[in-house]
C-alpha cells in the first residue's frame, strides 16, 4: 500500500490506475512517501458513494446534536495526534513547526470544534413573516444541506484548508469529497485516519489526493455534484466557474489576492513595522491575504523603511524543521522559479531591491527552495510585481500623499480579498469602512477564524467560508408554506375571489 492511499467509503486503496507519486520535503529535497494518484475513475467512485450516502440519509438525516459529536470527536482526535500532524505538516509543505502547530493542526481542531457548536443550531427552523391574503398560513424556513459537495484545496495551509471544507460540509449534514493540492497531500490522508475513527458513515467523506486536470476537473463537473468549495488561484477559479455553469452547480470561490496594508501617520511604528513584516512574510509570503502592498506617509516613508529593512533581516531563513528558524522555504521549484520571475521583473521594471531580492543557499539550504525577504521601493502603480499576485516573500513599498490617495491606491487592484490599517482605531476603522475587501484588520493582521465570514470581493471570490454565513452556503434554503384557512375545504382553486394583476 502506498504510504498515503486514497480514502473513498469508508476504504483505504490504491488509485485505480495503480498511479501513484512522490511528495517530497520543500527544505531538503527529501523523499517523503508514495501517494496513492486519484485519477477521474477514482473521482467517480467517491462521487457515487457520496451520492448514496446522501440519497439514504445515513449522515444527513442524524439531528444536528448527533454530527456535533461527531464533529468534537474528529477536532479532539486532531488534537490527540497534533505533534505528529506538525511534523509531517512541516515536512510535507515547508511550514515552520509554530506555524503547523498554530495554524494548521490548531486551526483544523478549532474549526471542528467550532462547526460541532454550529450543527444543531440548523435544526430549528426559522420563522418567517405570516400572511393573512388569500388566507392565514403558517411561513418557515428550513436549512438544509446541499447534498454532494467536492472540495479543491492549494497546498499553503493543508490540513487546516481540509478541515475548513469539510467541518462546514459535515456540520450542515453534507457528503463531501476532497482533493488536496498534489504538492501536500500528506495531512489530508492522515485527517481521513482521524474522520473514520470519529465514526463518520462510510462515503459521507473521501479524500483523494490527485491532479488538477483530470481528477480535479472530474469533481467540477460530474452531475453528481450539488455544489463545488474552491480555493485557490483566480486563473483556475475562472475555469471552475465556467466548468461548474453547465450543471448548474452551487459555487464558492476563495481566490487570490493583493492585499494592500495603510500605515497612517498616527500609527505606533513598534506595532506597524513589525506587524507590516509579519503581513508579508509570514509562511514565505504563500498567504492568500499575504500584505504584499504597503502604503506609507510621505512623511514617514523612509523612517519606517529603514525599520523595516532591519526586521527583515532578522528573520531566520531556513528548514522548517531546524530550531530558531522563523521563515521556511517555497512550496516547491516551480513556485521558487515564479517568484525569482517576479523579482526579476521588479528590478526591470525600474523598481529599487533595497532588501533580499536572491535565492539562498548555503549552511544546508541548497536543496530546498528558500527565498530571502525582499523589499522593492519606488514603485508605481502598473509594475507587474503591484498588480499581480507573487505568492511569496516580496513586498512593494508605495508613498501617498493624502488618505483619499492611500485608499484610491489600496483599491486600485483586480483583488478584494483582504487589507490592514495601522493607526489610531478612529481614524484607522474610517479607512476600513472605504476599502473594498472582504476582510480589513485593524492594528492587527491575517487573523481567521472560524466564527467570523471570510471572502473575497471582486476577482478574490464569491460567497463566503466560516461564520454563520459560510456555514450557510453549504445548505438549502426551503421555504415551506402551510395553509391554516378554514374555509380551504369548500375553496375552488381556480375560482379565486383575489382578482390577479391585470397585464
Ligand atoms: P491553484 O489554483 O493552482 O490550485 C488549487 C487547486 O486546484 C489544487 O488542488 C489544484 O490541483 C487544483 N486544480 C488546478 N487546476 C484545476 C482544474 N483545471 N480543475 C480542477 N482543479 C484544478 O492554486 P495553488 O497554486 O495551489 O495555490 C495558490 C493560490 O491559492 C493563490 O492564488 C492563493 O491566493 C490562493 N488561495 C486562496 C485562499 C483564499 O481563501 N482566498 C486561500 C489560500 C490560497
Amino acid at each position: 500500500m502506498s504510504d498515503f492511499p486514497l480514502f473513498i467509503d469508508g476504504q483505504f486503496s490504491e488509485a485505480a490506475s495503480g498511479d501513484t507519486f512522490d511528495t517530497n520535503d520543500p527544505s531538503t529535497g527529501v523523499h517523503i512517501g508514495t501517494v496513492a494518484q486519484a485519477g477521474p475513475e477514482d473521482a467517480v467512485r467517491a462521487l457515487t458513494a457520496a451520492r448514496a450516502a446522501f440519497e439514504d440519509r445515513r449522515w444527513a438525516g442524524k439531528r444536528g446534536s448527533e454530527r456535533s459529536r461527531v464533529l468534537a470527536a474528529i477536532g479532539k482526535g486532531i488534537r490527540d495526534r497534533a505533534a505528529e500532524l506538525a511534523e509531517l505538516e512541516a515536512r510535507d509543505s515547508g511550514a515552520t513547526l509554530a506555524k503547523a502547530k498554530g495554524a494548521d493542526v490548531g486551526g483544523a481542531a478549532t474549526w471542528f470544534r467550532t462547526m460541532a457548536e454550529y450543527a444543531p443550531l440548523l435544526d430549528e427552523p426559522e420563522a418567517l413573516p405570516q400572511t393573512i391574503a388569500p388566507g392565514p398560513s403558517y411561513n418557515y424556513l428550513r436549512r438544509e444541506p446541499v447534498g454532494v459537495c467536492s472540495a479543491i484545496i492549494p497546498w499553503n495551509f493543508p490540513l487546516q484548508m481540509a478541515a475548513w471544507k469539510i467541518s462546514m460540509a459535515l456540520a450542515a449534514g453534507n457528503s463531501i469529497v476532497l482533493k488536496p493540492a498534489p504538492e501536500t497531500p500528506a495531512t489530508a490522508v492522515k485527517l481521513a485516519e482521524i474522520i473514520a475513527e470519529a465514526g463518520v458513515p462510510n462515503g459521507v467523506v473521501s479524500i483523494i489526493p490527485g491532479p488538477g486536470p483530470g481528477t480535479g476537473e472530474e469533481l467540477v463537473t460530474n452531475p453528481l455534484v450539488d455544489k463545488v468549495a474552491f480555493t485557490g488561484s483566480t486563473e483556475v477559479g475562472r475555469q471552475i466557474g465556467r466548468m461548474a455553469a453547465a450543471t448548474v452547480k452551487k459555487v464558492t470561490l476563495e481566490l487570490g489576492g493583493k492585499s494592500a496594508q495603510i500605515v497612517l501617520d498616527d500609527a505606533d511604528l513598534d506595532l506597524a513595522v513589525d506587524g507590516a513584516a509579519y503581513a508579508i512574510f509570514f509562511h514565505a509570503g504563500q498567504v492568500c491575504t499575504a500584505g504584499s502592498r504597503l502604503l506609507l506617509p510621505d512623511a514617514l516613508h523612509d523612517e519606517f523603511v529603514e525599520r523595516l529593512v532591519a526586521r527583515a533581516r532578522d528573520i531566520v531563513v531556513g528548514p522548517a524543521l531546524r530550531q530558531g528558524v522563523t521563515m521556511g522555504p517555497l512550496v516547491s521549484q516551480t513556485q521558487l522559479d515564479t517568484v525569482l520571475g517576479y523579482i526579476d521583473a521588479g528590478r526591470k521594471e525600474g523598481a529599487t531591491l533595497v532588501t533580499g531580492g536572491a535565492r539562498l543557499t548555503g549552511d544546508g539550504l541548497d536543496d530546498g527552495y528558500f527565498v530571502a525577504p525582499t523589499v522593492f521601493t519606488d514603485v508605481t502603480p502598473d509594475m507587474t510585481i503591484v498588480r499581480e499576485e507573487i505568492f511569496g516573500p516580496v513586498l512593494t513599498v508605495q508613498r501617498y500623499g493624502d488618505v483619499d490617495e492611500a485608499v484610491a491606491l489600496a483599491n486600485d487592484s483586480e483583488y478584494g480579498l483582504a487589507g490592514g490599517v495601522w493607526g489610531t482605531p478612529a481614524r484607522a476603522m474610517d479607512v476600513a469602512a472605504r476599502l473594498r475587501t472582504g476582510t480589513v484588520w485593524v492594528n492587527d493582521y491575517h487573523l481567521l477564524s472560524p466564527k467570523y465570514p471570510f471572502g473575497g470581493y471582486k476577482q478574490s471570490g464569491n460567497g463566503r467560508e466560516h461564520g454563520w454565513l459560510g456555514l450557510l452556503e453549504y445548505t438549502e434554503a426551503k421555504h415551506v408554506h402551510v395553509g391554516l384557512d378554514p374555509r380551504r375545504a369548500s375553496k375552488r382553486w381556480f375560482d379565486m375571489t383575489v382578482p390577479h394583476p391585470r397585464p
